[in-house]
């Protein structure tokens, strides 16, 4: 296998060799939001409704096998990334988000009660609260919060003070994507087991940045979107153990998620298809597979140490800058900067660095308890991902050197 590349990589995302309006040429540093997608993703798509649109899991003819062929191939390849124990163990979902509230809806929704409580930590998206703040207001179950280090670490210490017998779910990022802490999931999952709480993991950040191992991590629940590992937008995976699977009720309601259906009782589908009611992001999937052979192609080992390479590089250049404040130093952190600069809003910043044809996010990025940890009412976020080159880097400095001037 050649070493790896990000100059070459970079020649397979299409709309990176696209011109701007301005003329400027694209500097994508937005990759946390979500990734480009590679040609071999969207020629996946494309030959999908091209040469095998049918529905899946019904008909007999060539066009459904296709279909059904390209949708499940996808659940193998995924399996098989994550390294699941089984493929039965791989839901299609809509992404980390519909992950997370079905495990919200149908593992914790029947089983907490008055007392019982949720652990989450302070650095988790909105779509790792609010789900857990809707069953909390059903249940009376209560939700607890490990609190952030000041450089937006998550302790283990401070997650086990949190841990009670009262604890049954513990739900954590694996990384952050408002300040690319890595959290220390494998040991918060063991200490989690040890209070006798199941634990669900959201990987959106993690999956194109870090190894995944759901087995060797024991992660109850693993979820992940498709998008931020360079494949279609609205579509994702939960990974749960298969008992875990077995003993929650369907999801929603409708085709493919039944047995049998009669006025007098309907029975429901094995696992994974109980959880996959009516037809599904086939497209999607086919796309998804594609992206995961795309990533299998390289050394990814190699790949995470090249955005860490990356990101010292910039961290390292930015420290230097006047006025300019990093927020998130946790050790070992993934390929996300989070920043302010004295005297210029994050929207401003935003705003001028497109100017030169800069792509970055700016606002609360769906983690406003960070924000207020923080103290801070926004932050501008820098996010590699692996066709970033230190082209990218130099142009962000070059800009960032600007607005100093401008402002400071
Ligand atoms: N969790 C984290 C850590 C994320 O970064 C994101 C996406 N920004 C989500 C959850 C939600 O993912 P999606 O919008 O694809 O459901």
């Amino acid at each position: 296998r050649p070493a790896f590349d990000a100059e070459r990589a970079a020649r397979d995302f299409p709309i990176l060799a696209e011109a701007l309006p301005s003329g400027k040429r694209l500097v994508y540093l937005d990759n946390a939001a979500t990734t480009q997608k590679p040609t071999a993703v969207l020629e996946a798509s494309d030959a999908y409704y091209r040469h095998a649109n049918a529905n899946v899991h019904r008909a007999i003819h060539t066009l459904s096998q296709r279909a059904t062929a390209q949708y499940e191939g996808a659940r193998d390849k995924l399996a098989a990334f994550l390294n699941a124990g089984s493929r039965d163990e791989i839901v299609f979902t809509r992404g980390t988000t519909d992950g997370i509230n079905l495990v919200a809806q149908c593992y914790a929704r029947p089983r907490l009660a008055e007392g019982d409580e949720i652990l989450v930590t302070e650095l988790e998206h909105h779509s790792n609260i609010v789900p857990w703040q809707m069953i909390a207001e059903t249940t009376g179950a209560k939700i607890v919060v490990v609190p952030l280090g000041d450089d937006g670490s998550v302790s283990l210490d401070d997650f086990k003070a949190k841990l009670s017998d009262r604890t049954k779910i513990a739900a954590f990022a694996h990384i952050s994507n408002s300040l690319g802490t890595v959290l220390p999931i494998a040991d918060m999952i063991a200490a989690a087991h040890q209070a006798g709480a199941v634990t669900l993991i959201d990987g959106a950040q993690a999956v194109a940045h870090a190894r995944v191992d759901v087995q060797a991590l024991d992660a109850d629940f693993y979820v992940m979107s498709s998008h931020k590992l360079f494949g279609p937008t609205g579509f994702g995976a939960l990974y749960g153990k298969r008992a875990l699977l077995e003993a929650m009720p369907p999801y929603q309601g409708g085709g493919d998620m039944i047995e049998r259906v009669s006025f007098s009782g309907t029975t429901y589908n094995e696992i994974p298809y109980k959880f996959e009611a009516g037809t599904p992001n086939i497209a999607g999937a086919a796309a998804l597979g594609a992206a995961v052979d795309y990533v299998e192609q390289f050394d990814m080992a190699e790949v995470f140490a090249y955005e860490h390479a990356l990101l010292a590089r910039a961290t390292e250049a930015m420290e230097a800058i006047d006025g300019l404040r990093i927020i998130g130093t946790a050790p070992g952190k993934a390929g996300i900067i989070s920043f302010v600069m004295d005297g210029v809003h994050a929207h401003d910043i935003g705003t001028l660095l497109d100017e030169s044809g800069i792509a970055i996010r700016t606002g609360h990025h769906c983690a406003m308890p960070v924000m207020e940890r923080f103290e801070v009412p926004a932050t501008a976020r820098v996010s590699f991902a692996l066709y970033n080159t230190q082209a990218d880097v130099d142009a962000l400095i070059d800009g960032l050197g600007s607005i100093q001037r401008i402002f400071g």
